[in-house]
């Protein structure tokens, strides 16, 4: 196929590659869908080898959130029945972290629902990502935190932050109708402080939220245009009590497409499978390793995940590997940019795309699909799907969804 020969060979360049071929991605059919993943899969163990980063997400503060994301099981009159409880003090918080990092993962994701910190919230968690570091020597920390202020992220960074998370979730054209409180530049804006910090910047996107592929198109070049060091996919948790409750869109065939096309438009940067993985991807969950190079263990911020043994067993299952602590994710043409960005501390590289080796970043907060700053959930029309797509129908899978009952800000043991 002469666009995947072409995809691989741009991928292999650190190319960008057209709109046009972007799109293509999203319309292949059933029976093309094996080599879509193993053109992906050329192109993610050139930067990646069968590495698979874990990263593990510990929900400082659930619920009761201000804003009206529509996908967010947090948001302002959310009725799913999820967790609420406010900031977790830095040793239980470094205790949840501890689970996560005995079960493999290297990168601890601290997520707090609200708008974005107060300074002394982020002097609290700038407390925590100090406790987390004294207890486990080489744990990377990613803050996600909402609309960072100024100055912020400079304080996030002197406390020992090596990242932040803010997704863009979706395309500028239809942020609108996902959020009303906040807007898509607030996102941008933020991704751009936390870069400018030296942070390394980590946004993604949410899929399944009833957008079309030119959305996804439009968000994902958007993050390439941001140059995020690592993209995470989220698949929309459609969780009872939320606007979205009903966007059932998604089958594990557009899932495998839409990481492909992430993959092709970013293919050095970290692509994350994020929340609805379990949901969405279901039995096809090991061959999207193929494309993406990175997942969380265990569960989410307000869903369960599954076990983080079966996280493991799957990788390995797989034929990969979990990235060890003292490996560097990023190929060494990233590393080198963003170690250049954090030493001269707000004077990163123009963004160049994530193919072009500056590093930068995109982001918004938190995971997805997992119910907090993150997930997107859409609204109502249907996913354009090509006459040549022949996934089955998306089906609702509410059987899966299963609301967050232990871990933090519970008694009862993470699942890690
Ligand atoms: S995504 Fe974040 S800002 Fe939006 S409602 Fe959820 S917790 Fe609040």
């Amino acid at each position: 196929m002469d666009l995947l020969n072409t995809l691989v060979e741009k991928g292999l360049r650190r190319e960008s590659p057209t709109r046009e071929e972007a799109l293509a991605v999203l319309a292949t059919s059933d029976d093309d869908l094996l080599d879509v993943v193993a053109a992906a899969g050329k192109v993610r163990r050139q930067w990646f080898g069968r590495r698979v980063k874990l990263n593990y997400l510990v929900n400082l503060k659930s619920g009761l959130c201000p804003e009206d994301c529509s996908y967010c099981s947090q948001r302002l009159g959310s009725k799913a029945d999820i967790l609420k409880y406010t900031w977790l003090k830095p040793d239980e918080a470094s205790q949840a972290a501890a689970a996560g990092i005995a079960g493999g993962a290297k990168r601890v994701c601290l997520v707090a629902s609200g708008r974005g910190p107060t300074d002394r919230d982020v002097e609290r968690v700038g407390r925590t990502i100090e406790a987390i570091k004294e207890q486990n020597e080489g744990v990377e920390v990613c803050a996600c935190l909402g609309l960072l202020s100024d100055g912020q992220a400079e304080r996030l960074k002197t406390a020992g932050a090596d990242a932040y998370n803010h997704n863009l979730n979706t395309s500028e054209a239809t942020y609108g109708e996902i959020t009303k409180t906040h807007t898509y530049a607030d996102r941008v804006d933020t991704v751009q402080k936390a870069h400018a910090a030296g942070l390394s910047a980590c946004s993604g996107l949410i899929a399944g939220m009833g957008e079309t592929d030119e959305d996804l198109v439009d968000v994902v070049f958007a993050l390439r245009e941001l140059d995020s060091d690592s993209v995470p996919v989220n698949f929309l948790i459609p969780f009872e009590g939320t606007p979205l409750a009903k966007e059932w869109n998604l089958t594990p065939q557009r899932c495998l497409r839409i990481l492909a096309m992430v993959r092709f438009v970013c293919p050095d940067v970290e692509v994350r499978i994020a929340g609805g993985r379990e949901v969405h991807l279901r039995s096809m969950q090991p061959l999207a390793l193929n494309i993406a190079n990175s997942i969380f263990l265990g569960d989410y911020l307000t869903s369960e995940g599954q076990a983080g043994q079966a996280d493991l067993d799957m990788i390995a299952d797989a034929g990969f590997e979990v990235e060890g602590a003292g490996t560097t994710t990023l190929p060494a043409h990233r590393a080198d940019a963003l170690a250049a960005a954090a030493g001269g501390c707000g004077s990163h590289a123009a963004a160049g795309g994530c193919g072009s080796g500056a590093a930068a970043g995109c982001g918004s907060h938190a995971d997805a699909a997992g119910g907090g700053c993150g997930p997107c959930g859409g609204h109502a029309e249907t996913p354009a799907e090509s006459p040549a797509t022949a996934s089955a129908a998306s089906e609702a899978r509410t059987d899966l969804v299963a609301v967050r009952r232990r871990g933090a800000g519970t008694d009862l043991a993470p699942n890690a």
